[in-house]
């Protein structure tokens, strides 16, 4: 008997392995140097980021939510104030807009891509509306195009959440170059993670970047001498230090991600029991970073459990969708009022993606999938 088989969900120790001789000396320079706030690094990371974005200006931030929340106040978002986002995300997006004051006002997914469906946004917005906020979920970017038109018709700034979706492009434009700004995370289990929270924010106007790098320390751009209320957001020298590293990485991971993908979906579909079970994601954009790669399936719950048995790592991302959530009561929401997002929330499961991940850990889950199918086939013929 061989050993089993154990494939986690995502494993940040094989990618540490790989890149300890230079985030190691990376880290000790910062150490040395004792510039943790504001060192040179940080700089050097914003600017890398910007290129790679496409983005004129980029703003290191410490957290993707921090992100969200930096730019809602710098475009003036406030109290009575409302937004128009999607309701099947990761909490930071609806949850910065809420501790703004303001109201997120959700219109469901177009259910081929699990992003906002454009063709419902228009009947979203009211005269109280100051910004669209789609999210890139997955690593697949949101379809920009009709976004960003009815923003300009409106003259709404538009806010792209793109936590999940750093060097993903929709018609070969970078996530963060296409909105007024772009909010990116580097939580450890992003594509590019730091070794803690940390995030960035990308724009292309220079006034406002100004305001962002203000509000970011305090609303101060003379130290002590405060134009306006901002907060401490700012980027962890640290951090940048250790993300410089890693970037130039982070191409050769996306492939690895896309050659996984490529192969879940080809064993996916070329297996009967499997094809008429199980659906891979569909991409519909120039360049999906899979961030997560996202089965939809009935008996997603069966599969979960049939997998964890497997040794298998699974996440659903994300069970409740916002306008259920107990904290968002208020805004009066119920089941049925965004059947798309509710449908996703019960049918959905991640799989393993990672770059690392071996052939025989691709092979074990691609073999599981298939012994699962198999069995259900097995169990409604009989
Ligand atoms: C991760 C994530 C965030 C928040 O980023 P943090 O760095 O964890 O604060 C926001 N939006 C989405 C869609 C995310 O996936």
């Amino acid at each position: 008997m061989t050993k089993p088989i154990t494939v986690p969900l995502l494993d940040l120790k094989a990618q540490y392995a790989t890149l300890r001789d230079e985030i190691r000396p990376a880290v000790d320079r910062v150490l040395e140097s004792q510039a943790c706030i504001n060192g040179p690094e940080v700089a050097q990371l914003e600017k890398e980021i910007a290129a790679y974005s496409s983005a004129k200006h980029c703003i290191g931030v410490s957290s993707g939510t921090d992100a969200l929340v930096l730019c809602l106040m710098a475009l003036d978002v406030g109290a009575g104030d409302e937004v128009v986002t999607t309701p099947y995300t990761f909490f930071a997006t609806a949850g910065s807009i809420a501790r703004l004051g303001a109201k997120p006002v959700f219109v469901d997914i177009d259910p081929a891509t699990f992003n906002i469906d454009p063709s419902k946004i228009e009947a979203a917005i009211t005269p109280k509306t100051k910004a669209i906020m789609p999210v890139h979920l997955y690593g697949q970017c949101a379809e920009m195009d009709p976004i960003l038109a009815i923003a300009r018709k409106h003259n709404l700034p538009v806010i792209e959440d793109a936590a999940q979706a750093i060097g993903s492009e929709y018609k070969g434009k970078r996530a963060g170059s296409m909105g007024t700004v772009g909010c990116f995370s580097f939580f450890p289990s992003k594509n590019l993670g730091a070794v803690g929270d940390a995030g960035a924010v990308t724009c292309q106007d220079d006034a406002l970047a100004k305001r962002l790098v203000k509000l970011r320390g305090h609303g101060a751009n003379v130290k002590y001498y405060h134009d306006e209320v901002g907060g401490n957001f700012r980027l962890d020298t640290i951090h940048a230090a250790v993300l410089s590293v890693k970037l130039k990485y982070l191409d050769q991971w996306t492939a690895a991600r896309q050659a996984n993908a490529a192969f879940y979906t080809k064993a996916i579909e070329s297996n009967k029991a499997t094809r008429a079970m199980i659906t891979p994601p569909p991409i519909v954009q120039s360049r999906h970073i899979f961030n997560q790669f996202v089965l939809r399936v009935k008996d997603r719950d069966g599969l979960k459990d049939f997998l964890k048995v497997h040794q298998i790592g699974t996440e659903i991302y994300y069970p409740v969708p916002m306008h259920l959530q107990k904290c968002f009561a208020d805004l009066g929401h119920q089941e049925g009022d965004f059947l798309h997002s509710e449908e996703a929330a019960l049918t959905t499961i991640a799989i393993p993606i990672y770059p690392e991940l071996s052939d025989a850990h691709k092979q074990h889950v691609v073999n599981s999938l298939a012994a699962f199918a198999a069995e259900k086939t097995a169990t409604k013929a009989a």
